[in-house]
């Protein structure tokens, strides 16, 4: 059997280093809508000292970035293997930690801190890995691939598409390592958030018959969505893959109107798409778009000729979905994973962004649950982590006869 990744310490040594990493990630505030540099040029400075170059592709406020780091450079054929994560968290806002969430708290079995679950324990275990590693050893190099603002629709990864694309043909596959559970995971729904403006002219109640009211536009646009949420259900498409297995569309939030005096001049509606990968959110939101911009704004327009309606797509997270006979997916099956066979989950990662879009052959797969991800006192089991080392160590990315027995 090929041999894995040859580190040079003992793997006493190696889970301390991953704590302390964890411990210096968990520090960063990295939530979505602040800046991630600090935490970038700390990753950057660290591979640096173990003699690993990183690339950073820059938002345009130059305020995010994402890195892209290659260790070793393996024979000049060999195919390497790309393991990411992202690098923002959510906030803590309104929720009750018993601690600080950016300092990190070590029990005697969990890791508690913001992001520990999602996703900085797997990106302590990379770096530790990366730092320890006997890197002339690998035949076929490692890439790291750490993201920007994953939690608000996978910003820095799309950007990042036309250089993943560009290594494709070099890569076996991504390991992206969102919390689950250390099963592989091989397909999930895709989502996409919008916000739909509604704009009409505010009048006095009393001349409402003649008035377009965006309130009742907004209704008349929920239940258009019910009744393709009760279509999906009783007709499909079906996909018995999935615990839920049709499409939905849930109305979030929805805002608008002063008094019952008043007719309203705007309201404001937000909404999910959740769409199967065969139907796809695009093809659920036009749906949605054609009326209202045929049907609901004509009926407006009748009454008021200045109105409006506006849509805005707020994020997009591409489904997800792998052949569970890939060559890749039975390789880290055997592996990384438990014995069990590959799953399908609800929540959304940027797994479909490398595969369906960058054409890397992708599986998710990383320590902790996404029960705690997101959470107060988010934590990552001290067993995962460790477990999560010693497989991504058995990787095989060694030649036999350049590693040390
Ligand atoms: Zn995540």
């Amino acid at each position: 059997m090929a041999p894995g990744i040859p580190v040079t310490c003992s793997s006493d040594e190696l889970f301390s280093r991953t704590l302390r990493i964890l411990a210096d990630l968990v520090r960063f505030d990295t939530t979505s809508h602040k800046s991630n540099v600090s935490i970038i040029s700390y990753v950057k400075d660290l591979l640096t000292s173990c003699g690993v170059d990183s690339q950073l592709h820059w938002n345009t406020r130059h305020d995010k970035a994402s890195l892209i780091a290659t260790a070793g450079r393996g024979g000049v054929r060999e195919r390497g293997i790309l393991w990411s994560a992202h690098t923002d968290v959510v906030p803590v806002d309104g929720q009750i930690w018993t601690s600080d969430p950016f300092t990190l708290r070590v029990t005697d079995k969990l890791a508690v801190g913001r992001g520990t679950a999602d996703m900085k324990g797997f990106i302590a275990c990379c770096l530790a890995i990366l730092s320890a590693a006997a890197i002339d050893s690998l035949t076929r190099p490692i890439t790291l691939v750490l993201t920007y603002d994953e939690e608000v629709g996978c910003v820095g990864a799309r950007q990042l598409v036309p250089e993943l694309r560009k290594r494709s043909e070099q890569a076996i596959g991504c390991i992206v390592g969102e919390p689950t559970g250390l099963t592989v995971v091989v397909g999930h729904k895709g989502k996409q958030n919008h916000r739909v403006r509604f704009t009409g002219e505010a009048k006095h109640a009393a001349l409402a018959p003649e008035a377009a009211n965006p309130i009742t536009t907004a209704s008349a646009l929920a239940i258009h969505a019910s009744s393709l949420n009760q279509r999906f259900r009783s007709q499909g498409p079906h996909d018995e893959r999935f615990g839920i297995p049709y499409s939905w569309i849930n109305l979030g939030r929805v805002e608008g109107g002063v008094k019952p005096n008043i007719v309203p001049a705007v309201c404001t509606m937000e909404l999910e798409v959740r769409a199967l990968p065969e139907q796809g959110c695009d093809d659920i939101s036009s749906q949605l778009r054609l009326y209202a911009d045929g049907t609901l704004l004509n009926q407006m327009q009748a009454h008021t000729a200045s109105a409006t309606i506006e849509w805005e797509q707020l994020s997009d997270t591409p489904w997800f979905a792998i052949d569970e006979n890939h060559p890749f997916v039975e390789m880290v099956t055997a592996t990384l994973s438990k014995p069990t066979p590959p799953e399908y989950v609800a929540f959304g990662t940027e797994a479909g962004l490398f595969w369906g879009h960058a054409g890397i052959p992708t599986v998710v797969w990383g320590p902790g649950s996404i029960a705690q991800a997101h959470a107060p006192n988010e934590a990552v089991s001290l067993d995962q982590l460790s477990t999560c080392l010693s497989s991504l160590q058995k990787l095989p990315l060694a030649s036999t006869s350049q590693t040390s027995p």
